[in-house]
């Protein structure tokens, strides 16, 4: 036990006081207030505790992923024709963030929210109707999304998982790696070649999107293997030995999957960077609080410059951070190009949570690495979205490119 009553059984204590000020914290202009106000009243529900009982096992969120389910909060992308709430991307920018914002994880279902885009936007009115309807009610999953490959890494277009038309099916065989929540998936967009690389017209084209009925393909033909990763994240490595399926699970044309995936990862890259200023908030709501109740040297640590800059300047960062997110979600309703706007809002989000990341831990002192008080959790689920979906590097690079007019470097 620390000075003060701090200790591990304060942590529970700082947790109720950190959302009782985040309650009030509230700012009267943030977008969709009952939206926020709903699904912070269902993250209530999973305290930290819920959080790190899971953390320590690497177990699935089901009750939580069921709660949000139930709630319709993770098919409001989905149009309401199909069973969804038909809202912009604004609405679940604001679902995630207020998630992430009460300390629980949204990454667990995330890809529930997004990845029905490809079918949406590509698939054929048969595959809508057949599909979209149930992922709304969430009777299927549709959060795996199978792109990355061991030994193409970031080059997409060398991946070499294949899929060989035969007749009416696809035979595929290879590998891919960190395919999140491919157990708890029932279907799983898939990238794969149906033309060699080195006989497609240019690099990107030759690539196809399967979707794959993970029940059917887990035991003939589909391995999946869990990847244990330094956060609770249910990533695996998947090895296709001649698993079929069927032609009709082609989403749109055959040959032209990059492009659709491309499409799919600007919603992706906004919704991660909301999931980022979710974070930083939490980092910034719980140091906030810490900061006021922990007494060192007979007066409030927050009382410190040392500790109250590093603290505004997070804010500052999440808050500008903010501002381009609700640009490139803008523009993605807009059905505008939104490529540089997606990226660049993920950089500066990721880098905004992991700073607030950081700038908390040092301000709980030892406190903050222990379990309980849960900023070590958040600081290793906050640290992947500088490296995933993209890296940062690969935005510098876009931006250098294609915004600066710099000469490729690869
Ligand atoms: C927990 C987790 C979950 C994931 N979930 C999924 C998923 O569900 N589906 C999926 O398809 N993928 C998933 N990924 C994969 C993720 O998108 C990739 O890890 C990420 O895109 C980086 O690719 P890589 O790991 O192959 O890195 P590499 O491409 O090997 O790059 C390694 C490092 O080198 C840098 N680098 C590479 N080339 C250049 C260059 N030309 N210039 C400068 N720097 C460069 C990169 O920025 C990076 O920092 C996940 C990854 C993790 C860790």
């Amino acid at each position: 036990m620390g000075q003060n009553g701090f200790g591990l059984t304060g942590a529970r204590k700082l947790e109720e006081a950190a959302q009782g000020s985040l309650t009030m914290a509230y700012d009267s202009e943030e977008t969709f207030p009952e939206i926020r106000e709903a699904v912070r009243k269902l993250c209530a529900r999973f305290p930290g505790a819920y959080w790190r009982a899971l953390d320590r096992d690497r177990a699935y969120p089901t009750e939580f992923v069921r709660a949000l389910t139930e709630a319709g909060f993770l098919s409001v992308l989905i149009p309401e024709e199909y069973g969804g709430s038909g809202l912009g991307l604004a609405a679940a920018v604001a679902v995630l963030e207020e998630i992430h914002r009460s300390g629980c994880n949204g990454a667990a279902c995330h890809a529930q929210m997004y990845t029905m885009g490809t079918v949406l936007r590509h698939g054929t009115p048969a595959q809508k109707e057949a599909y979209l309807p149930k992922v709304a009610t969430g009777e299927l999953r549709l959060q795996a999304f199978g792109v990355t490959e061991p030994d193409a890494g970031t080059d997409t277009t060398r991946i070499s998982t294949f899929a060989r038309k035969d007749g009416d099916k696809y035979v595929v065989n290879g590998r891919k790696l960190w395919i999140s929540r491919a157990e708890h998936s029932d279907l799983m967009v898939l990238l794969c070649r149906t033309t060699p690389r080195d006989q497609a017209r240019k690099p990107s084209d030759g690539m196809s999107v399967l979707l794959v009925d993970m029940k059917q393909a887990v035991g003939n033909g589909l391995t999946i293997t869990p990847v244990r990763t330094m956060l609770n994240h249910a990533t695996t490595e998947l090895l296709f030995e001649d698993l079929e399926v069927p032609a009709e699970n082609l989403v749109g044309e055959e040959g032209k999957g990059f492009k659709y995936i491309l499409d799919g990862m600007n919603a992706e890259r906004i919704l991660i960077a909301s999931e980022c200023i979710g974070d930083a908030r939490f980092f910034i709501d719980r140091a906030s609080q810490y900061a006021k109740d922990r007494v060192v040297f007979g007066r409030p640590i927050g009382e410190n410059q040392g500790i109250q800059f590093p603290l505004a300047r997070a804010y500052v960062q999440m808050t500008s951070a903010s501002l381009m997110v609700d640009k490139a979600a803008a523009l993605f309703e807009a059905g505008q190009p939104c490529g540089t706007e997606a990226n660049m809002a993920k950089l500066v989000a990721s880098e905004a949570s992991w700073f607030a990341a950081d700038m908390a831990l040092q301000t709980h002192g030892g406190f903050g690495f222990a379990e309980e008080y849960d900023i070590e959790r958040k600081f290793r689920e906050t640290r992947l979205y500088q490296v995933a979906p993209i890296s940062t590097n690969l935005i510098l690079s876009h931006v250098a490119t294609h915004v600066l007019g710099q000469p490729k470097s690869f």
